[in-house]
């Protein structure tokens, strides 16, 4: 199992290894055959240019950041962590 997994990888590596040496060095004898060419007639489309239709954004304070002094209100209940408390005198 673990010579099969192997051995398929180098096999799928050397496939992509080849078929990239082989589209980037093909040529053809003339026009007619690269013209029908699926890889030529990739390689030599332009490339879509890009379009963006988006208005700028725009920048404006909105406000003004007021801070607050916040005090925490803290509760002790002796109730809360189970204790119970003294006795009534
Ligand atoms: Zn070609």
């Amino acid at each position: 199992m673990r010579f099969t997994c192997r051995w398929l990888t180098w096999l799928c590596l050397s496939l992509m290894l080849w078929t990239a040496v082989v589209e980037s060095t093909h040529n053809h004898p003339n026009q007619t055959e690269s013209a029908s060419c699926s890889i030529c007639v990739v390689a030599h489309s332009t490339t879509p240019a890009a379009s963006c239709n988006h208005t700028r954004p725009v920048f404006e304070a909105v406000g003004l950041l007021q801070e607050e002094e916040v005090i925490a209100k803290a509760r002790f209940s002796v109730c809360d962590l189970g204790i119970r408390g003294p006795p009534a005198v």
